[in-house]
């Protein structure tokens, strides 16, 4: 019978990576708490319906990349292509409009989008997120882009460029969409045929089709600068002079669009120098009338969403530190048959008092065990000589310094050398 594999584009993090991805999560987690946010935890999937309103139904993601299946009920249900939709469903659904505003929320878990899998690009990929709901300041679009940045910073990445743009709002939006349309108009022949259908449906996002031929015409399209209305230029204003105050440097690309009308003003990107193709490790911007597309009222909104895996490899890719391997604290070996039963009380001895230990329990010779203990801290030794004293042999790993010490005093002593 042939062996069951995973599925094509997912991958097992094994615990010589899980290890990076626990600091990563860990710094996230310490930044977004002081900036304010809350973690929440929301659903794996959700009605189809909140997706297809929610990311917009001309978009990739919802036009090819979704896990959409039945359930045994007959209901659409979909595996979350990200996480910005079901944040705003659970405001409205948990009326969190009745808290404090802003809600400051931030999470991390998995996403699901069925795309050709490449390195940095996978089905089941990572998402650290925050959204701030229920305020329209550009002061909160300035402390989303700042909370990325500050956790690049943070991990000690390197190489990034911070792109930043303005998509506009249904206000000022038509009338760029039009220009735009002017101008492609007779170029539409010598367009890929996505774009060609993009024409009509949403032609902002031509402007961000990697075609080459498509990237060439688009080089001269009309600014969308030129066409906001007074609001969403002096909000971009306000923005990047907030940006500006805290030293943050970015670049105006105007070829970062996101077509749908409820994506308004803000639009950013965070790229990483050292990534090749799948260089975006975060990507996020303001979604004013999203909770309109999906129902609700209207309800500002900001955020951003960075793939872990991405920021993983350009740590990587940077030499970047990860902190500390996990190790143990102690391996407690037992020399002969005679000792194992101490070796045993000693091992939950030390775990009670809050030390990481292990031992083998498979009577593997001391070659084996003394391999084993070379990951941790401390070997605790016991043979015959030693329980009948009472006493455990302690080594020291990195320099090979033996002592002796009570069997009972073996935990305070390790503690002390650890210096906790
Ligand atoms: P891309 O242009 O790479 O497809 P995107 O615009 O689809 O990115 P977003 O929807 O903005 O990406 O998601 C935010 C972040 O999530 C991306 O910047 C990236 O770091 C990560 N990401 C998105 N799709 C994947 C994937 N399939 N595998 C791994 N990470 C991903
Ligand atoms: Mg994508």
């Amino acid at each position: 019978m042939a062996e069951i594999t995973a599925p094509r584009g997912v991958r097992d993090v094994l615990p010589d990576e899980s290890w990076k991805w626990a600091y990563v999560l860990g710094q996230f987690r310490q930044i977004a708490d002081g900036f304010g946010f809350s973690e929440i935890h929301l659903p794996i999937f959700e009605h189809t319906e909140l997706f297809c309103r929610g990311i917009g139904d001309t978009t990739d993601v919802v036009e090819k990349e979704m896990y959409t299946f039945e359930d045994r009920s007959g209901r659409s249900l979909t595996l979350r292509p990200e996480v910005t939709a079901s944040t705003v469903r659970s405001y409205l659904e948990q009326n969190m409009a009745s808290r404090p505003q802003p809600v400051k929320l931030w999470t991390a878990g998995p996403m699901f989008r069925y795309e050709r899998p490449q390195k940095g690009r996978y089905r089941q990929f990572w998402q650290l997120d925050v959204e701030v709901l229920g305020s329209d300041s550009p002061l909160v679009d300035v402390e989303v882009i700042e909370l990325s940045l500050e956790l690049y910073r943070r991990l000690g990445m390197t190489n990034l460029e911070v792109v930043i743009n303005s998509v506009g709002c249904p206000a000022c939006r038509p009338a760029y969409r039009e220009a735009l349309r002017a101008y492609l108009r007779p170029h539409l022949g010598e367009l890929c045929e996505s774009c060609r259908s993009r024409f009509d449906r949403n032609p902002l996002r031509i402007l961000d089709c990697k075609n080459p031929t498509c990237k060439a015409i688009t080089e001269g399209a009309p600014d969308v600068m030129d066409s906001l209305c007074d609001e969403c230029s002096g909000h971009f204003a306000a923005v990047r002079k907030g940006l500006d105050l805290l030293g943050a440097r970015t670049h105006i690309d105007k070829r970062l669009v996101r077509g749908l009308d409820y994506y308004t003003k803000t639009a950013y990107e965070v790229l990483s120098g050292d990534l090749g193709a799948q260089n975006a490790v975060c990507g996020g911007g303001r979604y004013d009338n999203l909770a309109e597309s999906i129902g609700g009222p209207h309800l500002p909104g900001v955020g951003f969403a960075s793939g872990i895996e991405r920021i993983v490899l350009t740590m990587e890719q940077q030499g970047c530190s990860f902190g500390r391997e996990p190790a143990l604290d102690a391996y407690v070996i037992a020399v002969d048959e005679t000792a194992r039963d101490e070796a045993l009380k000693l091992l939950y001895a030390l775990r009670r008092e809050g030390l990481s230990a292990d031992m083998d329990y498979q009577g593997r010779a001391m070659k084996a065990q003394f391999k084993s203990a070379s990951q941790a801290a401390f070997a605790c030794i016991l043979g015959g000589d030693e329980v009948a004293r009472s006493v455990v042999a302690l080594k020291e790993m990195a320099s090979g310094n033996q002592e002796e010490c009570a069997f009972d005093g073996a935990a305070q002593v390790i503690r002390s050398r650890l210096g906790r």
